[in-house]
């Protein structure tokens, strides 16, 4: 009886991981496929706007604004999505600095950090095996969301880099002390598109911290949340140690 169980369970896990498979082709595919269309709406868009500046009446401006500014939009989701779906393919495992991307980040990011007047502190990194360029994404975009979503108040915009090691990982901490996210959204910003503002209020495709989580689960770590709306959260992170 127990036999027959498992036999069933393996052959239920084949059959989703091919169902896995074949969804990741299709998201990959599509969004590949997608992206030359787009670029010819995006450049033609371009071009109606420079050819035929100030022929138009109000209503024709306004509406190859929409035009162009939708194109751009669906142009950023699918490279998005691209990036997601090619994640995981290439890699090349090595030893990596945490130092050292964590700098580089922060050195090409300058305008961004000056211009919202971020006050940074970052610990002594570890090393870590992994994918440098995975590495680099995922503290990429917990580093500009600490920035991005800072609160809009007075208040002094600080993020904190800082590492623990545990038995087993580093546990990483990227801290904020900006809006913060409320309980019932803590997971939820994990799931790829999923956002809690506009666009008007904040800039985004809702696709960075998807990427966060598919980077870590590629290497075999958690990330999570803890925050308290208005002020602040935390994104914990762990990686394993470099034996
Ligand atoms: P995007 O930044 O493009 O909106 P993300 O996937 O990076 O997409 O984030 C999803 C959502 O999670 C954001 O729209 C925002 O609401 C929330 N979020 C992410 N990071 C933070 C942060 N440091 N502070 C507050 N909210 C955040």
């Amino acid at each position: 009886m127990v036999e027959v169980r498992t036999r069933e369970l393996y052959l239920k896990n084949l059959k989703l991981e091919k169902k896995n498979e074949e969804l990741e082709r299709f998201a990959y595919v599509s969004s590949h496929d997608l992206q030359e269309p787009i670029r010819s709406i995006v450049g033609f868009a371009q071009l109606l706007n420079r050819k035929y500046q100030g022929q138009l009446d109000d209503q024709g401006e306004a509406y190859l604004e929409f035009i162009t500014e939708a194109s751009f939009r669906v142009k950023h989701l699918v490279s998005a999505l691209l990036e997601f779906t090619r994640l995981g393919k290439k890699r090349e495992i090595a030893a990596v600095d945490c130092n050292r991307v964590v700098n580089k980040i922060l050195t090409t990011s300058k305008t961004l950090i000056s211009s919202s007047a971020v006050d940074i502190t970052v610990d002594e990194l570890p090393t870590i095996q992994g994918c440098e360029l995975e590495i680099g994404q995922l503290f990429q975009n917990l580093i500009h969301n600490a920035i991005k979503f800072r609160r809009k108040d007075e208040t002094q915009a600080i993020l904190k880099i800082s590492v623990t090691k545990k038995k087993e990982c580093w546990l990483f901490e990227i801290k904020d002390n900006g809006i913060g996210i409320g309980e019932e959204f803590k997971e939820k910003i994990f799931i790829i598109f999923q956002r809690l503002h506009t666009r008007d209020k904040y800039q985004g495709t809702g696709i960075g911290l998807a990427i966060c989580k598919k980077i870590i689960e590629l290497h075999q770590g958690k990330i999570w949340v803890e925050s308290k709306e208005g002020s602040g959260s935390s994104f914990f992170f762990t990686l394993p140690v470099d034996k």
